[in-house]
């Protein structure tokens, strides 16, 4: 089993872990999933060629489709719940696009460097691993990020799903719609059909691996995760396409890093339900964790934008 070191170079605070940092599950963070219906904007890679919706039948095996949800989707969302986090601090945040880039709205870009952001890497200039946001998702082409975002694997038959490998139980369709002629004459002929690719009733985990684990970035992702959780019915922050029609709200939350792998299993085992000892581990994460990680990401945060205070020394932060 590897070693956790924590990696406490750009915090100016002392970053004690309350427990074992190897009885915790880093360098992978687990965020679990449940989504209604899900409609990626890039679409989802299927792994096999399949029918058409209208010769679709549930319980025939050779439909039980399973395959990729694209992790540029689920990265975009979760970078956007990170920003989010920073600026109700109080700070600014990494634009995710380049500065010299021929954008189709310039002043639409210069008015989200007004609100909330920076220049894409303008933070590097104080301090080499720039903001938080830069650190973890990654700069221009030879910086890459410290966090690994993979694709999360789907299949519609739970007892093939691995949530210890960032796999979700998950249905999918392709729906088509067509818009119709509104005139009589014409008799509603289709004017237009769109295909759309969707996902139903998501259910897993997605893994995420730290390349290095500051603890700034865990205070991140799980005050990002929590951000989105509670903001999923806003457009801003549903994840994929079709919002309007209700895809892509998430319950999501960062499954409790103090958990063994036998325990995240369990979160999703519909036939167990926790254990004792997992509640006496979320009783302990809720008290003792992970402010402690959160604390290490307001120092990063104050470290790098002198207005903001740094945590109390020490203190509980509560
Ligand atoms: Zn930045």
């Amino acid at each position: 089993m590897a070693v956790t070191v924590f990696e406490t170079g750009d915090i100016e605070v002392e970053f004690e872990c309350p427990v074992d940092p190897d009885d915790l599950l880093f360098p992978n963070v687990y965020v679990g999933l449940e989504i209604d219906l899900l409609s990626p904007g890039d679409g989802v890679v299927t792994d096999r060629h399949h029918a058409s919706a209208d010769r679709y039948e549930a319980d025939d095996p050779m439909n039980q489709i399973g395959g990729q949800i694209s992790p540029f989707t689920l990265s975009g969302w979760l970078r956007h719940g990170c920003e989010a986090v920073l600026q109700e601090a109080g700070a600014t945040a990494c634009h995710p696009g380049e500065p010299n880039a021929d954008y189709m709205r310039a002043e639409t870009y210069e008015r989200d460097l007004e609100s909330g952001y920076h220049e894409k890497g303008a933070c590097t200039d104080a301090h080499d691993a720039g903001c938080v946001v830069y650190d973890l998702f990654g700069g221009f082409g030879d910086q890459p990020g410290k966090l690994l975002r993979r694709p999360v694997s789907f299949s519609p038959i739970r007892r093939q799903v691995d949530v210890l490998d960032g796999e979700a139980e998950a249905h999918y369709r392709q729906l088509s719609s067509q818009v119709r002629s509104r005139n009589d004459e014409d008799g509603g002929q289709p004017l237009r059909q769109a295909d759309r690719d969707v996902l139903g009733n998501v259910e897993g985990t997605w893994k995420l691996t730290l390349r290095e684990v500051k603890p700034e970035f865990v205070g991140l992702l799980v005050e990002a995760v929590s951000f989105l959780d509670q903001h999923s019915h806003e457009f801003a922050f549903q994840v994929g396409g079709a919002r309007n029609f209700g895809a892509g709200m998430a319950d999501a939350w960062v499954v409790n890093p103090l958990y063994s792998e036998d325990e995240v299993r369990r979160v999703f085992n519909r036939a167990q339900d926790a254990t004792q000892a997992m509640e006496r581990k979320d009783e302990i994460w809720r008290s003792e964790c992970r402010n402690a990680f959160v604390r290490a990401l307001q120092a990063r945060t104050a470290a790098r934008d002198g207005d903001l205070p740094m945590p109390a020394q020490g203190g509980d932060g509560s």
